[in-house]
């Protein structure tokens, strides 16, 4: 299945349903990049983490028709429950990190603001960002992409991972780790700031909420740079990168 490119449609209900229409930007890229065509075998992808072999068996101007042929688990998918939770950064940085983070195996990503972050997310970047992690997911020949979502509130970001085992919370002015990230297992939520970084406020609010104050060592990294590192880190101890 290696060399056939990979389409996501909204919904897939095989085997009751064996033809499926792909159409929108799914279709413009199979069309005009790839350029598939009738006789095509594809894999189509409808974020369960399946994987859907599939011939293209009619193309129209704005969508085609591809029967499936058959579906199987896909094997990229990391079986490691790893949470990004990142600062809203300037330009297109945030999208590195998504697609980063995507390729190292993270299931959820959260972008968040807070006290010190400059950066202005709107509904229009959410969509972009979650392209982005659709697009790395496909690249990396993933099954599913990590869901994007935004907190606007800080607090509700940290909140959203209160499930998490290991809550890591990458922090600059931290003396020392509260947890030997090699050691861990399970799942990890990891918190990240923007460019301005953390508050002693928002580090407080996180030690009550049950996160590991984690040092990255004595030289201060782009907030780019830490949230890749981190996710890097994180996915190797919990086995991912093996
Ligand atoms: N404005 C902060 C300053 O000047 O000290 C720097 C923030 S840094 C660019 C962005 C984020 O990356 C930080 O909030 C933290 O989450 C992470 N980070 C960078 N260097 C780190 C380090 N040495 N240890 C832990 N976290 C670090």
């Amino acid at each position: 299945m290696s060399g056939r490119k990979r389409f996501f449609v909204r919904e897939i209900d095989y085997p009751d349903v064996s033809e499926v229409v792909l159409d929108g930007e799914e279709f413009i890229h199979a069309k005009t990049v790839q350029r598939v065509e009738e006789g095509t075998e594809i894999i189509l992808l409808d974020g369960s983490g399946k994987e859907y072999s599939a011939i293209v068996a009619k193309i129209f101007k704005h969508s085609l028709i591809a029967h499936i042929t058959g579906a199987e688990d896909g094997w990229r998918e990391p079986s490691a429950e790893i949470y990004l939770l990142c600062g809203a950064l300037k330009g297109d940085k945030t999208e590195l990190v998504v697609q980063k983070a995507t390729e190292l195996g993270a299931g959820r990503i959260g972008v968040f603001s807070s006290e010190y972050c400059s950066a202005f997310i709107n509904s229009n970047k959410i969509e972009r960002l979650n392209k982005v992690a659709r697009e790395a997911a496909k690249q990396c020949m993933r099954s599913r992409a990590p869901e994007v979502v935004y907190f606007d509130k800080f607090a509700d970001a940290l909140n959203s991972a209160k499930d998490y085992k290991n809550k890591l919370f990458a922090c600059e002015f931290a003396k020392q780790s509260q947890t030997d990230i090699i050691g861990i297992n399970g799942s990890a939520a990891l918190a990240v700031g923007s460019e301005g970084g953390f508050s002693e406020k928002e580090f407080a609010l996180s030690q009550e909420l049950g996160f590991s104050g984690i040092t990255l060592g004595k030289r201060i990294l782009r907030a780019e740079t830490a949230a890749v590192a981190l996710t890097a880190l994180v996915s190797y101890a919990l086995g991912e990168l093996k």
